[in-house]
């Protein structure tokens, strides 16, 4: 299938759960606490699709994103965030996509968003690390959303901008 029409159908279909959840989520614009601390796993299909956002780019955003990139730690702030905002967002990975949600990892296992710890998604339904509402019933886990492709290597985003050779800290 072709990823970019895979995304606009994940794209729908999230944007049904966000609405399912709404009393639940106080994501809006602006909001960037989910870009200035994680990991960023994401798979190589992902990455391409990100470097096409990121060709895509203005010059002076380029910039600032490269300058990002050089002084990225790993577990920080993601490079793309530039003045609070997702400089490459449709073409984002599915973590970030999906980030947010609370949803069915496992026959019982719930995922939660972390910011649920600084009172934002899902905080007024969540007591003693348990959710007292139905999660989301779709494994909105990486692999398990791209099961249908031939997605490559999962690694963080820290370690596929320093080690991997198309998209290092020294590209422009
Ligand atoms: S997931 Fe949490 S931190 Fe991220 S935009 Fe939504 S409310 Fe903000
Ligand atoms: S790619 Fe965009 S949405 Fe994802 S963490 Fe970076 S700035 Fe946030």
């Amino acid at each position: 299938m072709d990823y970019e029409l895979f995304l606009r159908e994940l794209d729908l279909r999230l944007e049904t759960y966000f609405k399912i959840h709404k009393d639940f989520i106080c994501c809006k614009e602006g909001c960037s606490f989910c870009c200035e601390k994680g990991d960023y796993p994401l798979s190589e299909i992902e990455l391409k699709y990100m470097m096409n956002g990121y060709i895509a780019l203005e010059n002076q955003i380029k910039t600032s994103v490269q300058k990002n990139i050089k002084n990225m730690e790993q577990g920080g702030i993601c490079p793309f965030l530039i003045n609070k905002r997702c400089s490459i967002y449709p073409y984002r990975p599915i973590i970030c996509r999906v980030h947010g949600l609370a949803y069915l990892c496992g026959e019982k296992t719930v995922k939660v968003p972390y910011c649920i710890n600084e009172n934002k998604n899902y905080a007024g339904v969540y007591r003693n690390g348990e959710i007292n509402i139905n999660p989301i019933k779709e494994n909105l886990d990486t692999p398990q959303i791209l099961k249908d492709f031939d997605f490559g290597e999962i690694r963080n985003l820290y370690n596929w901008l320093n080690h991997s050779p198309g998209f290092s800290r020294t590209d422009s």
